[in-house]
């Protein structure tokens, strides 16, 4: 499914979700969390972004895809078809995400670049498409921009958070393919393509960027996993079991909040749904979030830690 929210001056912004469901156990995917941390917070995560009952993350995966004049891009690619992985929800799943994408304007051969927020098999997935059976570059005239220190952490098979042998899988059939096909980049931190800003958020991952986006005054963040849950941002201290590196991984999340809160950005995190993304404010010391914010609507749609 889709949703798209026009941003004005011939630019919009649509996010093509390919599964959304109450899925990880809390304990298990958020270590960090005191158990009482998500009941503290009911009122704010219940059935929306977590189910009481079974005490599991609604979980959503998905693709951003930003249209302007010049550019059809996409920030991470999701999970891809007939894939083979270890999480069940994403080995081997078949959607119909190419002909989401062309009822949306954006058929795979008018994609102009691919800017991934990092190499986990969750956001690499559409880079390539089984033909013939070969997997094959699914957008053949885009560029594939990648953080480099994923790239040599994930080749030389020494990341930590889902095993050597998975990643060995996921850069043979969904990151090999661009690069052997001369379609990938690496890009780095104040690195700018198509008018989005990359910024260094290393932790998830050792190379992870966020995307920044300024248009018409106002300023949209694609933050990729440096925050799965709200919950992350009510109590940032909170890492997910596959951030590489912990202490990093805090501090990028801190960060990414405080500059949201500066810019008064307009979040757009990878795995919870909704087009308009999180709105991020201060209450003393800790944030608060609001949702289906639209920029220029009194702030009554927040909702406080
Ligand atoms: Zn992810």
């Amino acid at each position: 499914m889709m949703q798209v929210r026009p941003l004005g001056g011939g630019v919009e912004v649509a996010e093509i979700i390919e599964f959304h469901a109450p899925t990880h156990d809390a304990g298990w995917m958020l270590p960090d969390a005191d158990p009482g941390l998500l009941v503290s917070h009911r009122q704010i995560l219940e059935n929306r972004f977590w189910t009481p009952h079974t005490n599991r993350l609604v979980f959503t995966y998905k693709v951003w895809l930003l249209k302007t004049p010049d550019a059809v891009i996409l920030i991470d690619t999701g999970c891809g078809n007939h894939k083979p992985r270890l999480s069940p929800y994403q080995s081997h799943i078949n959607t119909p995400m190419l002909d989401w994408m062309r009822a949306l304007g954006a058929p795979p051969e008018k994609v102009t670049h691919v800017l991934h927020t990092h190499l986990h098999s969750d956001h690499v997935g559409w880079n390539t498409q089984l033909l013939d059976g070969r997997w094959t570059p699914t957008f053949p005239n885009a560029t594939y921009y990648m953080p480099k220190a994923d790239y040599d952490l994930f080749k030389a098979h020494r990341a930590q958070s889902m095993g050597p042998e998975m990643y060995d899988c996921v850069m043979t059939d969904s990151v090999d393919p661009v690069v052997d096909g001369g379609l990938a980049r690496f890009i780095d931190h104040g690195d700018e393509v198509a008018g989005l800003r990359a910024i260094a958020t290393p932790g998830h991952t050792p190379g992870h960027l966020a995307y920044e986006f300024c248009h018409r005054g106002d300023v949209f963040l694609f933050s990729g996993d440096v925050m799965h849950s709200p919950i992350q941002v009510l109590s940032p201290s909170v890492n997910s079991r596959w951030c590489e590196h912990a202490s990093l991984a805090r501090d990028s999340r801190a960060k990414l909040l405080r500059r949201a809160v500066e810019c008064d950005a307009v979040v757009f995190p990878a795995h919870a749904k909704g087009v308009h993304g999180w709105r991020i404010a201060r209450c003393g010391d800790e944030f608060t979030i609001g949702f289906d914010c639209h920029h220029g609507t009194p702030t009554d749609e927040m909702e406080s830690a």
